[in-house]
């Protein structure tokens, strides 16, 4: 709530009087701060701002606590499109969208972030090579010759362009859907179809670039706050700041386990005959046809579809206890399910961003310097199948063993523990 505008308009949502305490009755209204009368002048309309939120970060951008209607009277507004309880319906789109650029905010981050930590690992210097370390005398380096402090930068790295190519996928299945319904106007047999797809695809990967990839984004800022020793502590350094504003990444729009929640039930159906998860499949089986052509690759290409068997196989497990009716031991494993998903993605990303690479290899002469460009999209692509997408067979190992890992406690378990 401000005053740089003459008036503005709230999109809130709310249930008419005698409707039933269901989201399937809610409804979308259009509440203005000022009513406007007949002849276009303002009257107050009763909106007030009650509180603005003292957030963890994000400071730049003030949360208002707004109250409508006060002893003076009721708050007025219209309802949108004149159509009741169907809310949920109406904001959809918008809640899509406002979850890939969820997706698209935690890729900008973290890649500043990992960014700085290559920065300063190549400028600070401290330690001798674990391998000279006996000997007092040995030189020390920068840290950035250290294997650990790699170890960190090619996790970060290979993240972080994980995630932007799950974004550019579903950049490219929007921009597909937008063409096929242009060609759909034409009269072009097929493309409507074409659109129905690029449209179910986006929606299959779109819990994923909202929760995976903001819960990957921490991970790396949280790694280039490491490779800065104290430094990354200070203030004076940007990291505190974008933990502090990444951190709601995770939890607005939908927190992330109900992004988990919406991919395992709503998305994927539990497995049971899910026309995205076929499409997915027919897409990620034609990457994984043309390993024959990368021998570079070979142990990477045979990563991906250990994990993307994993994941099938884990997918199958699950859907069987939803349909035996087992859907709290379900609910447990829905987080765990996205992440496995995630790598999943992720890895396909950059196996196909790593083939490009490897045909430039093999035409660039060696004296080139976008050679080390192209090998470091390899590095990514081997440190992701080796160090992260194992954790697909163990999450998997985990779901054949679901009924053993049941988790059930009374809230009296975690402690008496006085209220707020
Ligand atoms: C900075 C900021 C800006 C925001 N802006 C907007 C905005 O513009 N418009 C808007 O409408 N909202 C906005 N929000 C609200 C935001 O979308 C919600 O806070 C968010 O969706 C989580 O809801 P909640 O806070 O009620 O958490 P809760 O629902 O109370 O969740 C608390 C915890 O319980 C878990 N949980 C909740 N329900 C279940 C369940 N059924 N099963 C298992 N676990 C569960 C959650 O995953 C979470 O870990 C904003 C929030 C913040 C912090």
């Amino acid at each position: 709530m401000h005053a740089l505008t003459r008036n503005t308009l709230y999109l809130v949502i709310g249930r008419l009087p005698g409707t039933q305490r269901s989201p399937l009755s809610l409804s979308c209204f259009i509440v203005p701060r000022y009513w406007i009368e007949a002849d276009g002048s303002l009257s107050p309309n009763h909106v007030a701002c009650a509180e603005v939120e003292a957030k963890m970060g994000l400071n730049g951008c003030p949360n208002t606590r707004l109250v409508f209607g006060d002893e003076a009277g009721p708050a007025r507004g219209w309802l949108l499109g004149n159509q009741p309880n169907v809310a949920l319906l109406q904001l959809r789109g918008l809640m899509s969208r406002a979850r890939i650029e969820t997706g698209i905010q935690a890729t900008a981050v973290a890649s500043s972030a990992y960014l700085h930590a290559v920065r300063y690992a190549r400028e600070r210097v401290q330690g001798a090579p674990f391998d000279k370390s006996a000997n007092p005398w040995a030189p020390k380096v920068p840290i950035i010759q250290h294997r650990d402090v790699q170890r960190m930068l090619l996790d970060m790295k290979s993240r972080v362009e994980g995630c932007r190519l799950l974004l550019a996928r579903i950049s490219t299945h929007a921009a597909l859907q937008q063409a096929s319904l242009h060609a759909a106007r034409a009269g072009e047999d097929q493309a409507a179809a074409e659109a129905a797809l690029h449209e179910r695809m986006m929606a299959l990967y779109c819990p994923v670039a909202k929760a995976h990839v903001s819960e990957e984004a921490w991970h790396v800022v949280t790694q280039a706050v490491q490779v800065h020793g104290a430094v990354g502590y200070l203030r004076n350094r940007p990291l505190e700041q974008y933990l502090r504003d990444l951190k709601v990444l995770t939890i607005w729009e939908g927190t992330n386990y109900i992004q988990a929640q919406d991919l395992l039930r709503d998305k994927l159906g539990f497995g049971h005959d899910s026309l995205a998860l076929r499409a997915f499949e027919a897409a990620i089986g034609r990457t994984l046809h043309d390993g024959a052509g990368y021998p570079e690759l070979a142990h990477e290409f045979d990563a991906v579809r250990a994990a993307r068997a994993a994941l099938q196989d884990a997918l199958a497990e699950l859907g069987q206890h939803a349909r035996s009716g087992r859907l709290l031991l379900v609910s447990q494993f829905c987080t765990r399910f996205l992440t496995m998903f995630g790598h999943v993605l992720l890895a396909w990303g950059l196996l196909e961003a790593a083939c490009v690479a490897v045909r430039r290899l093999r035409e660039l002469p060696e004296e080139d310097g976008d050679r080390s460009f192209y090998a470091g999209k390899v590095s990514s692509l081997r440190y992701y199948a080796r160090n992260v997408l194992p954790a697909v067979e163990s999450g998997a190992a985990l779901i054949r063993r679901a009924q053993d890992c049941y988790i059930e406690a009374s809230p009296l378990e975690f402690g008496h523990i006085g209220s707020h």
